[in-house]
């Protein structure tokens, strides 16, 4: 893409309101607009890594055969009724009444829709175990909506849910969907760390938080420094779980190289047997034909919440540095603007765009100097500079975003060049 054709309007200070680094490198790099409190535009650059954020844990959800669907935001109160959740959920549901009084809401979650849905559709225990998701806009009224798209009140969250026949079942299952979560922050290169967790509005008796590590994070978390471990998701939930599960005893001995350090919740997962299946009276019948509640565990992704986490994570003073896989660039083109190396400019473009499919040109009328304080600011992996080495040497200076290490190569090398996927 052509930078002259971006909306995109960087700012060198960052708005007196963003208290947290993720934010105000939002902002500066208009990503995100606020709206209105806890409400956001994702301009067009934010647009773009929230979708590759979403592909990423898409790719993992369908790799366990999970169900991509499409639940509507917009619920109806009569099932919440039944579940006892419309009272319980309080203040943080956005009620709706329409035209005809009908009691609608604003989902703030899904378990109710999508047992009503599966009891529907599903009444034998062959079609047993089955795993069902959407990507889908939430809304829950916080009482302090702050840091961002961190903490909205409209914010995209990959949720998922699962049926099983027996509790054993959905145990099995729930180890499948913990391992799952591992590996899908690992693919968007942050460090998971599962925590056990209370289950709060969504109920039941086993339940993990998956936070990753930043100074900024709501949450207190202690871990062992030996715990940070990449192949982690390739262990047993057993293995994972006894290796995380500390006790004040670890700590006081300090026998482990115990760090206390913040965390950002990015996943929580849960599994809540027949908490819903029972009360909206969803029964599928087993091998006997005898009636029964299926067994359920839900799981939740903050897929907007990661976009900041995500910067959390990787950034300088200069600004963002993202994972190849994540950012909304792979490599950004620099020149002068009337440059007399327009043709050379343009077939170098050509050439990296038909071979990877995710490059920018900066043809703005800007100075070099400002094109590469905005490229690093947006924090494109790799940036592409032609000028007057290139005019004198035939050389096209490389810099690598996460290092910033230069290296200078000739028109035939660059298109040769193995660019690296790489995680800063
Ligand atoms: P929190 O403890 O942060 O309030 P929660 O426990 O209420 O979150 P869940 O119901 O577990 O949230 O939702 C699943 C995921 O959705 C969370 O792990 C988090 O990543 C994300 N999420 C929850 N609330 C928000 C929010 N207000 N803004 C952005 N993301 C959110
Ligand atoms: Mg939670």
């Amino acid at each position: 893409m052509k930078l002259s054709n971006l909306l995109l309007n960087t700012l060198k200070e960052s708005p007196k309101e963003a208290k947290i680094i993720s934010h105000q490198l939002m902002l500066r790099s208009s990503m995100i607009r606020q709206h209105t409190s806890g409400i956001y535009t994702w301009l067009p650059l934010g647009f773009k890594v929230l979708k590759n954020i979403e592909n990423i844990i898409r790719r993992n959800q369908d790799e366990i055969g999970c169900n991509e669907m499409l639940m509507s935001t917009i619920q109806s109160s009569e099932l919440w009724k039944k579940s006892a959740r419309y009272t319980d959920y309080g203040k943080e549901m956005l009620r709706i009444t329409d035209r005809h009084e009908n009691e609608l809401l604003y989902g703030p979650t899904n378990e109710e829709v999508i047992t009503d849905l599966f009891s529907d559709y599903v009444n034998s225990y062959k079609a047993l175990p089955k795993y069902l998701y959407h990507i889908q806009w939430k809304f829950r009224d916080e009482i302090r909506p702050r840091f961002g798209v961190m903490r909205g009140r409209e914010f995209l969250m990959k949720d998922a849910y699962s049926f099983d026949l027996t509790e054993e079942g959905a145990f099995e299952t729930y180890k499948i969907f913990f391992k799952s979560y591992l590996k899908t922050f690992l693919d968007l290169g942050l460090q998971p760390i599962p925590v056990k967790a209370a289950t709060g509005a969504i109920g039941g008796d086993l339940s993990h938080e998956f936070q990753i590590l930043a100074s900024t994070g709501e949450s207190e978390i202690a871990y062992d420094s030996k715990l940070i471990d990449s192949g982690l998701y390739k262990k047993s939930y057993e293995e994972i779980t006894s290796m995380y599960s500390a006790s004040d005893e670890m700590i006081d001995k300090s026998k482990f190289d115990v760090i206390v350090g913040r965390g950002i919740e990015v996943g929580h997962i849960f599994n809540f047997g027949t908490k819903y299946t029972k009360p909206l009276e969803c029964y599928v019948l087993n091998k006997d034909g005898k009636r029964i509640n299926p067994h359920m565990g839900s799981y939740g992704v903050g897929v907007s919440r990661l976009t900041a986490a995500i910067i959390e994570a990787f950034h300088d003073e200069k600004g963002i540095k993202w994972p190849i896989n994540i950012a909304p660039f792979k490599i950004n083109i620099i020149s002068q603007s009337n440059s007399d190396l327009n043709e050379e400019i343009e077939s170098i473009y050509n050439n990296l765009t038909s071979k990877y499919n995710n490059i920018s040109l900066d043809d703005r009328d800007l100075s070099i100097g400002r094109k590469i304080k905005d490229s690093e600011l947006i924090g494109i992996p790799w940036t592409l500079i032609i000028g007057n080495n290139y005019k004198e040497k035939g050389q096209v200076e490389v810099i690598r975003r996460s290092d910033g290490d230069k290296l200078f190569l000739s028109k035939q090398e660059i298109e040769n060049f193995e660019f690296e996927q790489y995680t800063p």
